[in-house]
């Protein structure tokens, strides 16, 4: 379908700054690739909405300026359980910072002790102004 409408720009870079691969014109492995990205793709752009539905579980969507981490299932697997508990409970916001306990009822203040601020999981793992200060 992309070879009948031809090369379209869908950023903000010039015409003909980019390169397109054109299925016709492609053999094995690199057709294999084509395939697995173009289903990768599609799959994304159906997983996206759903999760913006989604306000627990679709945390990750809000997370653009995280850093990427390259994990393998050899990684993952060779991890501590704490540690694994640790990754997916953050991921998805389920840790016992403040803002979650009030949430779940267990208290009543969801202000960082150190700064004042709202204390989400995010204000505690990577912008808690006082925390980042003191190293
Ligand atoms: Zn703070």
């Amino acid at each position: 379908m992309k070879e009948i409408i031809g090369q379209t720009q869908t950023d903000r870079r010039g015409l003909g700054s980019t390169t397109a691969k054109w299925w016709s014109k492609t053999e094995g492995k690199e057709k294999r690739d084509m395939v697995i990205d173009e289903i990768r793709n599609k799959e994304d752009s159906a997983r996206v909405p759903k999760a913006v539905q989604q306000p627990q579980q679709g945390q990750w969507i809000k997370w653009d300026n995280a850093m990427q981490i390259s994990l393998t299932w050899n990684d993952i697997w060779h991890m501590a359980s704490l540690r694994i508990s640790f990754l997916i409970r953050s991921v998805y916001d389920l840790l016992p910072s403040n803002a979650n306990l009030v949430r779940w009822g267990k208290k009543d203040d969801p202000t960082c002790p150190l700064c004042q601020g709202r204390q989400t999981t995010k204000h505690v793992l990577s912008s808690c102004k006082v925390a980042l200060s003191q190293g």
